[in-house]
């Protein structure tokens, strides 16, 4: 029997982060989207009370020998179209409310791509680069085990998010595996290659990101080439978002992740960049650029880092035309009135990144079926959903004379909550 001393860390508090409250900046956008309801207006109540929230106490045994105590979150928002989906975040701000509005954000993401999955999204309050790789096997798999009784290829299936990857989606399937005597690929999506994850999934949401870019910018008749863009994040997303914009000829002038900014108005090399800077050691920018990022001459402004950084206040400074939403409410709802009376397009999160979730969405029909698909099916596939889920809401916003944002929220509703009323209220 070792001498355990226990200790919480980070220590436990359900408070909020000290971003602005991102649940209420979601409760604000739903508010916004119910005069446009019609009848089913009388459902939208469901739409502001997560199905189901889980707190759970994650202790592990730290390569120290301390035991330390971790809070970890799974909430199912919305389960009326599908099994919960939605990614697994590492990050020291996690808190509950947070997870609560990824979790709503991804119910109207895969009811405006009308992929047949309701919202659901989780965390850990821990700072992962604080943590051996031993730690970090250890957290994940003790989480997994924690919330088993809520997840499965029919109930909620997680999938990487912020600090999360392949290789965490793969301990989780096994820890999963291991509880219910059997192989069960299709617990998560961006897994490894070789244990059932799907071509196209690492770049999947980048793509998305590019894609519907791309069609905001010939509606505006913005030419991709020599377009300046400015991009927030250099991860999974911002990096392949990036990447796809210089191959269609951009330029990325101004990088910015969470240590520091790179700003060069001759174009940054991005495919050098992704090569030289693996994310755990960030782009090599400065902090003292951080501020001057908001206002580098541009065209495109890509979000691709956490929610509630573009400020009303960055929203005036911005000279951005287009502002692409690659990571979760990353604009604050003044920000969007802002750029709305600025006239600046936004492609709101839950179309612009739901490139992550419709590869997800192929990953899991492919682990169902076995049987796989090339990643030229899978691009080309992942093209058309996204511009077909676009020209839907483009079309919607311009009959209704309404922002992109209001409009998907519009058609992700109406399918949501058509669905809820036809299965009536149990019991
Ligand atoms: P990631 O961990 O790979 O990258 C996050 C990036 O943001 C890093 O470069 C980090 O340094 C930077 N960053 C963090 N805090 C910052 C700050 N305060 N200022 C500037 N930069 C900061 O994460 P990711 O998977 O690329 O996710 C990014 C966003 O996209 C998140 O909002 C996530 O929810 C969203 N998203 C991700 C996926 C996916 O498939 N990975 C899908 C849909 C949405």
């Amino acid at each position: 029997m070792t001498n355990i001393t226990e200790k919480t860390s980070p220590p436990l508090s359900y408070a909020k982060s000290s971003f602005p409250n991102p649940w209420a900046t979601y409760l604000a956008q739903v508010d916004r989207v119910t005069p446009y309801l019609k009848s089913l207006a009388r459902w939208v109540e469901t739409l502001k009370h997560p199905k189901r929230t889980m707190i759970v106490d994650v202790p592990i045994e730290m390569d120290d020998g301390i035991v330390r105590h971790f809070e970890g979150f799974r909430v199912q928002h919305n389960l009326s179209r599908g099994p919960g989906k939605g990614g697994l975040r590492f990050h020291p701000q996690v808190t509950l409310e947070e997870t609560m509005a990824l979790a709503a954000w991804m119910t109207i993401k895969t009811a405006a791509m009308d992929l047949p999955f309701g919202g659901a999204k989780g965390g850990i309050r821990v700072d992962p680069f604080a943590l051996s790789d031993n730690e970090l096997e250890k957290i994940t798999r003790r989480y997994t085990s924690e919330i088993s009784i809520i997840i499965g290829p029919q109930k909620d299936i997680p999938a990487p998010d912020v600090n999360t990857n392949a290789q965490v989606m793969a301990w989780i399937m096994d820890t999963y595996s291991m509880q219910v005597g059997f192989t069960a690929s299709g617990v998560v999506t961006g897994k490894p290659l070789h244990l059932g994850g799907s071509l196209g999934r690492v770049k999947a949401t980048g793509r998305g990101v590019f894609v519907t870019g791309r069609e905001a910018a010939s509606r505006m008749g913005l030419s991709l080439e020599g377009a300046r863009v400015c991009v927030q994040g250099f991860g999974n997303v911002g990096s392949s978002a990036a990447e796809l914009f210089v191959l269609n000829g951009a330029k990325v002038v101004a990088l910015q992740d969470q240590w520091g900014t790179v700003i060069d108005e001759a174009g940054i090399d991005v495919p050098a960049l992704m090569m030289s800077a693996p994310s755990r050691k960030g782009i090599g920018g400065s902090p003292d650029l951080n501020d001057a990022f908001w206002n580098t001459p541009c065209d495109i402004l890509i979000l691709a880092a956490l929610e509630s950084q573009l400020t009303a206040e960055r929203a005036r400074r911005t000279t951005a035309k287009l502002v692409l939403e690659g990571a979760n409410g990353p604009t604050l709802p003044d920000a969007d009135d802002v750029l709305a009376d600025r006239n600046i397009l936004v492609v709101p999160d839950v179309i612009c990144n739901a490139g992550g979730v419709t590869v997800s969405y192929f990953e899991w029909v492919q682990d169902f079926s076995s049987f796989f698909w090339s990643e030229n099916e899978i691009n080309s596939r992942l093209d058309t959903l996204m511009v077909e889920a676009f020209r839907k809401i483009w079309a919607c916003a311009d009959f209704n004379k309404v922002s992109l944002r209001t409009a998907a929220y519009i058609v992700a509703c109406e399918r949501i909550l058509a669905a809820r009323e036809a299965r009536g209220l149990y019991p």
